[in-house]
């Protein structure tokens, strides 16, 4: 069991608001009164707040660094969002990026000059190829959803080439939301796929709407609830069959690496999301890179310039007539494909496999020991990530928000909530391979008190958060009234004492 005492409570406490602080004359800078004027130009003397705080500099230092405390990191505490949105990043890739000579190298540089660059790249390509199990790479793409709309266009110039671009695209209801985007973006129409029982897609209703005017079928695999596809192969053939390609998402390779390549699955075309799996730090949208993988039928529409190895050196190589074009500027987001390579090179072959077999160590041990207390949609073994619901609780008067409220007054992050959009009052947890037992039992502990506090104290929960600075926001109306700056009228409750 944990060592970790059981719910330990949040104690972080926002200080009082800086106008609340300090003391008159108090400063941490003394100048001679005479020189004033002459040191701190007028426009830059400000005298309309009322209360300007008056404060020493190690006060000052206190208040922000107290301030800058509240955040919640991955170095300070556990993150179930998993991979999609932070998981831990090895140090060793950010140091590497860091290299003078790869963060300082000049992106119009001639190609003679950036041979070690176009040689890191070029690796990394083949090492993706390999991990995959796709013909070729290319890095361009800047984000998963970047890389669909690369392969989609690849998958679209192939049919052109063949004569019909053809107009549906298959996804399934537990598709990402970018999926559909991207067959729009790319002039398609959307079919949906419904998910069976099992939570995963049925060979037989893939039969029923594969007909020649469907391009592609999109997949993610493992897919939304965190279940492998098991009849990916079947599915590919009955779509090959009528002219169709496979296009997989493969944003999340974390629970496959080194086990299971797409490329033998009958996948014709996939993204990798280089910011989840193979660490780049990403939160709050960016920056990432979406390299996509596809097989020999698409080389001719790979974008340009295309990195190849001469006789002599590396060079970029435009002459193909076929390609898409270009999709991004520049090499791709190099510094983002410097951590990758760094990261698949730092644990090496058994290393990538070991880290997708505790990804899914975790996630199934964490599933095991939360059955009993919340609903499991699937019972099904789950790859990287499970997917619990509220359906217990909720006959209690208790809701997935509520629950993940509550998640905050034990120091926990809640996991993503209310996606799958197809399960209602989803709790999705991803505890990625890099936490340890003991950590993954505090959290354990924390999600079996709420469900018992659930039953004997309801309203415990659904009042939570409890101990954090601020209770529960209005979260849409911080989204629908966005105010980013006061525009020069002053802060509200500026030299007053603000309400909290
Ligand atoms: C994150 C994600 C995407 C989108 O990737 P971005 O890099 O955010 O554009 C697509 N599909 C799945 C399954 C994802 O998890």
């Amino acid at each position: 069991m944990s060592k970790h005492s059981l719910g330990t409570v949040n104690r972080l406490r926002a200080p009082p608001l800086i106008f609340e602080s300090g003391s008159p004359e108090r400063s941490g800078f003394f100048w001679p009164e005479e020189k004033k004027t002459d040191w701190i130009p007028s426009q830059f003397v400000r005298d309309e707040i009322a209360g300007f705080p008056e404060l020493g500099e190690l006060e000052v230092l206190r208040h922000f660094t107290c301030l800058s405390h509240l955040n919640y990191s991955i170095e300070g505490q556990f993150y179930p969002l998993g991979s999609c949105t932070m998981k831990y990043n090895p140090k060793i890739n950010e140091v590497v990026a860091r290299l003078p000579g790869l963060s300082l190298l000049h992106p119009l540089a001639p190609t003679v000059l950036i041979q070690g660059a176009l040689e890191l790249l070029y690796d990394l390509e083949r090492m993706l190829v390999e991990i995959s199990g796709m013909d070729h790479v290319t890095l361009q793409p800047a984000a998963g959803a970047q890389g669909e709309l690369t392969g989609l266009m690849m998958i679209r110039a192939y049919l052109t080439a063949q004569g019909n671009p053809r107009k549906k695209i298959l996804v399934p209801d537990t598709a990402h939301g970018t999926n559909p985007a991207s067959c729009s973006l790319c002039g398609y129409d959307v079919v949906q796929i419904p998910s069976n029982e099992r939570g995963i897609i049925d060979v037989a209703k893939v039969r029923t709407v594969m007909d020649e005017e469907v391009a592609a079928l999109m997949i993610t695999n493992p897919n939304t609830f965190g279940i492998f596809e098991q009849d990916i192969q079947a599915i590919a053939e009955v779509v090959h069959h009528k002219g169709g390609l496979i296009y997989m998402d493969g944003a999340n390779l974390n629970a496959i690496m080194g086990i299971a390549k797409p490329g033998h699955m009958g996948v014709d075309a996939l993204h990798m999301n280089l910011h989840k799996t193979f660490s780049t730090p990403h939160g709050g949208g960016g920056p990432g890179a979406g390299p996509v993988g596809v097989k020999d039928i698409l080389r001719d529409f790979l974008p340009i310039p295309r990195i190849s190895k001469g006789s002599k050196r590396y060079e970029l190589r435009e002459d193909f007539p076929l390609s898409i074009g270009r999709v991004r500027s520049f090499l791709g987001n190099f510094g983002v494909l410097v951590r990758a390579y760094t990261y698949i090179i730092s644990l090496g072959a058994d290393g990538l496999e070991e880290t997708s077999r505790m990804a899914v160590l975790n996630a199934n041990y964490l599933r095991k020991r939360l059955e009993e207390y919340y609903h499991l949609p699937y019972s099904e073994p789950c790859m990287h990530e499970c997917v619990f619901t509220d359906r217990v609780q909720q006959k209690l008067g208790v809701h997935t928000m509520d629950i993940a409220k509550r998640l905050l007054d034990y120091g926990f992050h809640p996991p993503t909530i209310y996606f799958p959009l197809v399960v209602s009052g989803a709790i999705m947890i991803e505890p990625t391979e890099t936490e340890d037992p003991e950590t993954l039992d505090s959290f354990i502990d924390a999600m079996i008190s709420i469900a018992r506090e659930a039953k004997e104290n309801a309203t415990l929960v659904n009042t939570a958060p409890h101990s954090t600075p601020v209770q529960r926001l209005d979260e849409a109306g911080a989204a629908r009234r966005l105010v980013l700056r006061w525009g020069g009228s002053k802060p509200e409750g500026s030299g007053q004492k603000a309400e909290r």
